[in-house]
C-alpha cells in the first residue's frame, strides 16, 4: 500500500502530513488557517505540492463543522467556512488525486483507532474538548453516520436552563464544558481570565474545586449518557483541553451503575486529526471472514453467530451450489465437485460487486481447491483484508453430525459412505496457511466475545 496525505484544517492552523502505510509519518507542514473558503483551498493544494512525492496515492481532509460524508459537502463551517464551494471536487480536480473529506472529529477517531489511546478497539465515542466541542462514534468499526452527521457530541443536553448554544438549543455539552464555557466559569466564580485548570486542580479550595465540578460535571453526564446508549469499549477525551478535563473528571467520578466503559486520554495529540485524515484517505478494500473447516465442523453456525453480531452477508458455498444439486439431480460425485469448483467461483464474483468497503463471511471448506485458487478469487474480488476462522471439532463428532444430517440434505452430497473419508479427512486437515487465524472448537459453547474480540 502507497503513502497518503492527511490535512487537518483547524480554526487557528492547517496541519498536513505524508503518512505511509505503515503509519508513519514521514514529512509536515503547519500553516496559520485562512477564513475564506478559497484561501484554504489554495493553501490545501500548496502544502499537498509540498509534500507530495510518487509514493502518494490520496489526499484525505478534515474539516471543522457538519460534513455530509455521502455527497463530500460541507453543510456547515465555523470560523473557516467551506460551506461555500464543493471542495473536496476542487481538491481532486487540481491535485488529480483521490480526496475523501470528513468532520475533523471523526477524522481524530480514525487516527485514534488507527494508532492512538482506541488502538483496535471496534466500539468507541471520542469527545474533543477545545473552543468548541467535537464528537464522533465508532461503531462496528465504522463511522456512526445516522443519516448524515450523527456524533455531534457538542450538543447533547446537560443542562436543560442552561445557556444559549450555537445550535439554537440551550445548554449542550459544548455551552457547559468547552474550553470556553471553562472561561465562563471561572468569571462567574470571578477569578481572573486566563487561570488554568491544572493551577485550579493543584489548589483544591472550595472555590476552585466549584469551578472544576460546574465544568466537568456536565460531561459526565454526557458520558454516562452516551456509555448507556451506545455500550463502547471506551470513550476517548481530546483537543486542546482533554487532558485537562480528564483530569477535572477525576473530581465528579463516575458512580457505580450498570452501565462502564474507561475513560481514556487521547494519544496522538494534534496528530491524531492528520493522522486519521491520511487513514481515510487509503484506498478501501474489501474484508473477507474465511469460515474454514471440513464437511460438518459447524461452520455454519460459526458463521451465523457473526452475522447476527455484525450484520455482515454470509456466503456460504453449499448455499451456492445446492440449488443446482436439486436442479441437476441425479448428481454424482465428479459433478458434484464441478458445481462445488463453479459455486467457489460465484462467490467471488458476487463479492466483486458489493459496496468498495465491504466485509463478506465466506463459508467454505477451503481445503477443496489449491491456495492459488482462493488468492485468484480474492484479488477478483477486490479483497484486500482477510481472516479466518478455522472450525474443528473431534473426528468421530464430524462423522457423527454428517451422518445425522446425510437424510436432510439434497441428493448429488456424499452420503453415509463418504463418512469414513470425512473422518480420515478431519483428522489429517488443518487452517490455510498465512491469513490470521481464530480457532473454535464447535464441540464446546461459542465463546462471542473471543471471537468478535479476534474480528475487530
Ligand atoms: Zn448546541
Amino acid at each position: 500500500m502507497r503513502a497518503t496525505i492527511g490535512i487537518d484544517i483547524g480554526g487557528t492552523n492547517v496541519r498536513a502530513a505524508r503518512i505511509g502505510a505503515d503509519g508513519v509519518v514521514q514529512d509536515r507542514r503547519a500553516r496559520p488557517s485562512l477564513r475564506d473558503g478559497e484561501g484554504c483551498l489554495r493553501l490545501c493544494r500548496e502544502m499537498v505540492a509540498e509534500l507530495r512525492d510518487e509514493t502518494v496515492a490520496a489526499i484525505g481532509v478534515g474539516v471543522p463543522g457538519q460534513v455530509d460524508f455521502a455527497s463530500q459537502r460541507v453543510l456547515s463551517g465555523g470560523y473557516v467556512d467551506l460551506s461555500t464551494l464543493p471542495f473536496a471536487e476542487r481538491l481532486a480536480q487540481e491535485t488529480g488525486l483521490p480526496v475523501t473529506l470528513d468532520n475533523d472529529a471523526n477524522m481524530a477517531l480514525l487516527g485514534e483507532v488507527a494508532q492512538g489511546a482506541a488502538k483496535g478497539l471496534a466500539h468507541v465515542v471520542l469527545l474533543t474538548i477545545g473552543t468548541g466541542i467535537g464528537g464522533a462514534i465508532l461503531d462496528h468499526g465504522r463511522i456512526l453516520r445516522g443519516r448524515g452527521v450523527a456524533g455531534q457530541l457538542g450538543h447533547l443536553t446537560v443542562v436543560p436552563e442552561g445557556r444559549d448554544c450555537v445550535c439554537g438549543k440551550r445548554g449542550c455539552t459544548e455551552t457547559e464544558s468547552s474550553g470556553t464555557a471553562f472561561g465562563l466559569h471561572l468569571a462567574e466564580a470571578g477569578l481572573p481570565a486566563g487561570t488554568r485548570a491544572e493551577a485550579l486542580l493543584a489548589r483544591g479550595d472550595a472555590v476552585a474545586e466549584r469551578v472544576l465540578h460546574r465544568w466537568a460535571a456536565p460531561l459526565r453526564g454526557a458520558i454516562d449518557t452516551l456509555i448507556a446508549t451506545l455500550s463502547p469499549e471506551a470513550v476517548i477525551i481530546g483537543g486542546g483541553a482533554g487532558a485537562a478535563m480528564v483530569a477535572a473528571l477525576g473530581r465528579v467520578p463516575a458512580r457505580r451503575s450498570w452501565f462502564h466503559a474507561p475513560v481514556l486520554g487521547a494519544g496522538l495529540g494534534d496528530d491524531a486529526g492528520v493522522i486519521g485524515a491520511a487513514v481515510a484517505a487509503r484506498p478501501k478494500g474489501r474484508r473477507a471472514v474465511l469460515v474454514n473447516g471440513v464437511p460438518a465442523s459447524g461452520k455454519s453456525g460459526v458463521a451465523q453467530a457473526i452475522a447476527a453480531a455484525t450484520g455482515w452477508p454470509i456466503l456460504s458455498l453449499d448455499t451456492v451450489k445446492n440449488p443446482f444439486l436439486v436442479e441437476l439431480a441425479p448428481v454424482d460425485r465428479l459433478m458434484n465437485r464441478t458445481l462445488g469448483r463453479a459455486a467457489y467461483r460465484s462467490i467471488f464474483d458476487l463479492t466483486a460487486q458489493f459496496a468498495p468497503d465491504a466485509t463478506v463471511i465466506i463459508d467454505a471448506w477451503f481445503g477443496f481447491q489449491p491456495p492459488e485458487v482462493l488468492q485468484a478469487g480474492l484479488a477478483a474480488a477486490g479483497i484486500t483484508e482477510v481472516r479466518q476462522i478455522w472450525c474443528h471439532a473431534p473426528p468421530e463428532t464430524i462423522g457423527a453430525r454428517y451422518a445425522a444430517r446425510v437424510a436432510t440434505r439434497p441428493a448429488g452430497h456424499p452420503g453415509l459412505d463418504y463418512v469414513p473419508e470425512l473422518v480420515a479427512l478431519a483428522t489429517r486437515a488443518r487452517p490455510l496457511d498465512g491469513y490470521p487465524s481464530h480457532e473454535v472448537d464447535t464441540a464446546a459453547p461459542l465463546d462471542r466475545d473471543a471471537l468478535m474480540r479476534f474480528l475487530a
